[in-house]
Formats: C-alpha cells, sequence, structure tokens
C-alpha cells in the first residue's frame, strides 16, 4: 500500500493524510496565489524535518479564512 508521505529523514511513513496531520506539528502555509491556485501546508515531523502538504481549494479557504 502506498502510504500519503513519508520523511526523507527519518523514513517514518504516514499512511493516510489524517495520520499525517495528527503525527506533525503545523508550521505555517506557504501561499503561491495569484500565480497557482493552491498552497503548501508546512507540517514538522518529530524529527524536526519540514514536510508539505498540497492543500485542497476549499480546505485552504477555510485554514486562511
Ligand atoms: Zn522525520
Amino acid at each position: 500500500m502506498k502510504s500519503f508521505k513519508a520523511c526523507k529523514c527519518c523514513k517514518k511513513e504516514y499512511s493516510t493524510e489524517q495520520m499525517f496531520i495528527a503525527c506533525t506539528k503545523y508550521v505555517g502555509i506557504q501561499s503561491f496565489a495569484p500565480y497557482n491556485l493552491f498552497s503548501l501546508e508546512l507540517r514538522d515531523c518529530n524529527c524536526g524535518t519540514t514536510l508539505a502538504r498540497r492543500l485542497p481549494i476549499i480546505e485552504q479557504q477555510l485554514v486562511l479564512a
């Protein structure tokens, strides 16, 4: 089964998006607007490595509101 995301540094695998959100620490949002319609949410792995999650448009509006 393909995992949602894996940390390149400590090799920890996050099998689902929900698990990724639950196990990482929120850092901030990196927005590319108006050049791109998506933003990246930055989250820290337990080892301190920052991982990015692409936010769907709907969710992005909720976060930025
Ligand atoms: Zn890690």
